[in-house]
This record gives structure tokens, C-alpha cells and sequence, in this order.
């Protein structure tokens, strides 16, 4: 199968010819049928992700067709599945208390085991694959294995953003437009913030109530001025200490800030304004993925049509085209995601 191979840091992938996957006891092999190409990808391709090594086949963002089902596994051939990029054991402590998103066992396509830029990928423990609804395309459903479902699970399973509620989004890449139409379809009001004009204009398109440029500093001032005395919830969606920062000092007493953009290489250990979080009786919250059992609120949420993700989508791909786009996360980038959507160029 074709299949798109990091060979070297900060290299164009390589498309190889490499052996279809073999199918786990417990799992399944997909047909990919579109695979979104995400910031954490990123991070292993410029080698700042502890577990990406050379060799790796990214893509953790996927959804596919079960071409081959393991003896202990629940679906059949031709059903339509995604997955999210953390698969859980569903044995252990945390999967019985349903945090399965901090399963120790976790396996984790993309990142140590073969990933979804291919043609095909194998999904072990797959009782936490969800089945696509008839009426979402493949291609907005790729965005349900990382950065729409981590977004859900950061606004209603870690901070419980209320109707009424002031949301700050700081970063409106992926994860930041995902909490935004996520945010308002929570009947919350948004506020988003980044250093590219086109995506702030773009958010406000799409029904943020207020944007707040970061190019000349300010953010978090500003933001309080436009809630009128801070944010409610707030969430950093890319990683950084600036963004960080200002997302702790623009919420109101009694705030809760969301850790989603992920700390890795250089800015995991970061300079934070600690006066702010014990001066404002903060909460400080960081989540990473979403527990499989949650699915079916967001997928409900989509399905009746109180949200529309399909504005994320902001370019179809080849997979051949795979490693620009990884590199063009090296600077800002234009609204939206790529997903790739063609395997066979
Ligand atoms: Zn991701
Ligand atoms: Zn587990």
C-alpha cells in the first residue's frame, strides 16, 4: 500500500510502498478514507514529540472502512468507523471509571504504531471506534478523531461551559475553530484571538461574537474589556507560553483555563503567571483527547444539525502533498484544515 513515511526531520515525507497491515485480534483494519493532517503531527515531524521516531507513518486523525475484522472484534466488513487518536484498553481503572483518554495501556496509530497517512491502518481495542453517521462525509468526520473531539471534551467534560458563559479561545487553528462553532452551539458567547487578520475574520464569519488580534499584545486586557470583566472558560489551543499567559489573565474570578494546545520540546516547561491563578481563585485544567464514550453527544450534536463542522474543512488533499502541509505549520497558518482524501496521488 501506498503510504506517506517520515524519514527525516523537517523533510518532505516520502511515499513508499510499504506492507498492508496486519489485522489485530482485537482490532480491525480501515480502508482510510480521509485523514486530517494536525498540529501533533507536526510536532513529531520536527522531532519535538518524545515518541515519533524516524520510520514513523504519521496520522492519528482518521476515518475509515473495516476491510478486515480480528476474531474478537464487533464490526463487519464494510462498516464505516472513526476513531479516536487515543485507544483505550477498557480494562483498567481508568477505562472503568470512564477516563479512557488516561488509559496507561493506550496504543496510539501515528504516534509509536503505524498511523493514517496510508491507504489502509489497523485499529486495535476497537469497542472505542464509533460508527460514522450516514449523513457526516468522511471528510468532516476525520476532524472526530482528534481536534473536534478533543475540543468537546475540553468545553463539556473538563470545564462545563454553561449557556451564557464568556468563552476565550486563544489560537483558531483546528482545535481553536472547533471549540469556537463547539463554544456557540453551547449557546456561549466567543471571543477568539490569534495573529492572522484572515482566520479572525473568518471565526467572525462563522459566528464568533468577537475577535481580538494578538499582533501588537493586549490580548487578555483586551478580552476583559470586551466580557466585561474576563472569561468564563478559556482555551489555549496551541501550546505556547504567550498564549498560555494570556489566556490565564483574561478570565474573571473564579475562571477555569483549558490546557488543550500541546506543551512538547521547547515550550513544555513554561514561564506561567501563577499570581494570576491565586490572585483570580483560578482553575487550571488540561486534557488531552476524549473518552470513546462520549461519541455519541457530540456525534447527536452534529447529527441533529445544532452544529455544522464542515466549515473546518479548508482544502481536500493527495496524500503526496502530506508534507507541505506539515510544514506549512511552521508559520502561520490560513483558516482552516487539510484533509487528505486521496490515497493514489
Ligand atoms: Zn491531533
Ligand atoms: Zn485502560
Amino acid at each position: 500500500m501506498r503510504a506517506a513515511v517520515l524519514r527525516e526531520y523537517n523533510k518532505d515525507l516520502v511515499i513508499e510502498d510499504v506492507p498492508t497491515p496486519e489485522c489485530p485480534e482485537d482490532g480491525v483494519v480501515l480502508k482510510v478514507l480521509a485523514c486530517g493532517v494536525c498540529r501533533s503531527d507536526w510536532h513529531g515531524w520536527i522531532g519535538e514529540h518524545p515518541r515519533v521516531k524516524p520510520g514513523q507513518i504519521g496520522g492519528h486523525e482518521y476515518c475509515g472502512e473495516v476491510v478486515e475484522a480480528g476474531p474478537r472484534s464487533s464490526w463487519k466488513l464494510g462498516d464505516k468507523l472513526v476513531a479516536p487518536f487515543i485507544l483505550a484498553c477498557g480494562m483498567c481503572p481508568s477505562c472503568q471509571s470512564g477516563n479512557q483518554n488516561t488509559c496507561p495501556n493506550q496504543r496510539l496509530p501515528g504516534f509509536i504504531e503505524p498511523g493514517a497517512f496510508a491507504e489502509y491502518v489497523a485499529v486495535p481495542f476497537d469497542h472505542n471506534l464509533a460508527r460514522l453517521p450516514e449523513m457526516l462525509s468522511p471528510t468532516v468526520a476525520a476532524g472526530l478523531g482528534c481536534r473536534v473531539t478533543t475540543s468537546w471534551h475540553a468545553l463539556t467534560g473538563r470545564a462545563a461551559l454553561q449557556a451564557g458563559e464568556w468563552l476565550a479561545v486563544h489560537g483558531t487553528g483546528g482545535i481553536g475553530l472547533s471549540a469556537m462553532l463547539l463554544g456557540k452551539a453551547l449557546g456561549a458567547y466567543v471571543v477568539v484571538v490569534d495573529v492572522v487578520q484572515e482566520k479572525l475574520d473568518h471565526a467572525l464569519s462563522l459566528g464568533a461574537d468577537a475577535a481580538v488580534n494578538a499582533q501588537d499584545g493586549g490580548a487578555a486586557e483586551k478580552i476583559r474589556e470586551i466580557t466585561k470583566g474576563g472569561a468564563h472558560v478559556s482555551v489555549e489551543a496551541l501550546g505556547i507560553a504567550a498564549t498560555t499567559n494570556a489566556s490565564i489573565e483574561c478570565l474573571r474570578p473564579l475562571g477555569r483555563h483549558v490546557q488543550v494546545g500541546m506543551p512538547v520540546g521547547h515550550t513544555a516547561h513554561m514561564e506561567i503567571n501563577m499570581s494570576a491563578v491565586y490572585q483570580g481563585n483560578l482553575a487550571l485544567y488540561g486534557t488531552r483527547g476524549m473518552p470513546s464514550w462520549r461519541y455519541p453527544s457530540l456525534l447527536g450534536l452534529i447529527t441533529s444539525g445544532t452544529v455544522d463542522m464542515s466549515p473546518l474543512i479548508a482544502r481536500e488533499i493527495p496524500l503526496s502533498r502530506t508534507g507541505a502541509e506539515l510544514a506549512a505549520f511552521n508559520g502561520p497558518t490560513p483558516p482552516g484544515v487539510a484533509v487528505i482524501t486521496d490515497f493514489t496521488s
